[in-house]
């Protein structure tokens, strides 16, 4: 034990052998008091999801949710920071619960729009959460809970949580898809996966991260990356998603490649399900009128 400390503190600290290093006290503090808000923010629902819209053409054909924590002192903090926390300590369980659930709801209420039948909603599944035991049960319970049509919901997996034991994710995402409920890899390309999960699996999009639609009308690398996963999804025939898309020059880029589904600064921010909703329901050239700012409208 002592050992090990030691050893970490060596390894991280910059004075060397400092045994006890206040910094890492300070860190370990931190994560003691952040610890004990999440489990607060879980019991007083301080969560809240947010919703960003999925393009294609001129429609919304769909949104991402995206959870956002309301903390009472200081203020939003972002998943990218509170995600790895709660997996950590084993909270992501009682978060992606809810999550489910609450999408599920959201989605289940927009459904009663005609227009919005077809209409996804995606949701961002933890690998912690995907190798419980019973997410397939506690799928099926969001599903029955919130009587939502399960062909609009979407799970979004990543690359490292398919890579572990093939036969039970085959099951898992076999039973859902047996519901109606699609699959889509995430942030494809910066993960580890082998290639021959994609057709062993049932998935049906890849979103391209946004770290290769980044300036991808300037960078070769970016070009060639995107090129590629596009070439791959073609012949394999599933959709993609390029996230992140932020400028009109990377959409042209995009649009030049053969990409027809965008995520985007560039289109809209993740918003609120109320607004979310008056977005989806218009055009995006009405919006982008509203907005003053050109063809295809940024906020
Ligand atoms: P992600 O699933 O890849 O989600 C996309 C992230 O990119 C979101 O960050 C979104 O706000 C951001 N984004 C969208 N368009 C743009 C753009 O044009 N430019 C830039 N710079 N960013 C853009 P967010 O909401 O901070 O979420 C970060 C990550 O946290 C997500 O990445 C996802 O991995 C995780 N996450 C979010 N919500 C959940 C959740 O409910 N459950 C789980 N397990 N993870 C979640
Ligand atoms: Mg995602
Ligand atoms: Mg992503
Ligand atoms: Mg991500």
């Amino acid at each position: 034990q002592a050992e090990m400390a030691m050893y970490r503190a060596k390894s991280s600290g910059r004075n060397g052998v400092a045994f006890f290093d206040p910094q890492m006290q300070a860190q370990a503090d931190q994560r003691a008091m952040l610890t004990q808000d999440l489990h607060t923010a879980i019991r007083e629902c301080q969560f809240q999801l947010h919703y960003q819209p999925i393009v294609q053409q001129q429609s919304v054909t769909g949104v991402e949710a995206l959870l956002r924590w309301q903390h009472p002192e200081q203020g939003m903090i972002s998943p990218a920071v509170f995600i790895p926390f709660a997996e950590q300590t084993g909270l992501i369980i009682a978060i992606g619960d809810w999550v489910l659930m609450e999408a599920c709801q959201q989605l289940a209420c927009w459904q009663q729009q005609p227009e919005l039948r077809r209409f996804t909603c995606s949701v961002n599944i933890s690998s912690f959460q995907f190798a419980q035991a019973d997410f397939v049960e506690k799928v099926v319970a969001a599903i029955i809970g919130s009587g939502v049509n399960p062909e609009g919901l979407r799970l979004e997996l990543t690359e490292s949580m398919l890579a572990t034991d093939i036969a039970m994710v085959q099951e898992k995402m076999g039973k859902l898809q047996t519901l109606g409920v699609s699959f889509s890899l995430d942030d494809f390309g910066t993960g580890y996966c082998s290639l021959s999960y994609l057709h062993q699996l049932p998935i049906g999009q890849l979103k391209i991260d946004q770290k290769f639609v980044r300036n991808i009308h300037t960078r070769q690398g970016n070009l060639a990356i995107t090129k590629a996963i596009l070439a791959l999804a073609d012949s394999l025939d599933l959709d993609v998603v390029a996230e992140g898309v932020e400028t009109s020059e990377e959409l042209q880029q995009l649009k030049a490649l053969g990409c027809r589904s965008f995520q985007g600064y560039y289109f809209s921010r993740p918003m609120p399900a109320n607004a979310a909703f008056a977005k989806i329901m218009q055009p995006l050239n009405v919006i982008s009128l509203a907005h003053g700012r050109g063809p295809q409208g940024a906020t």
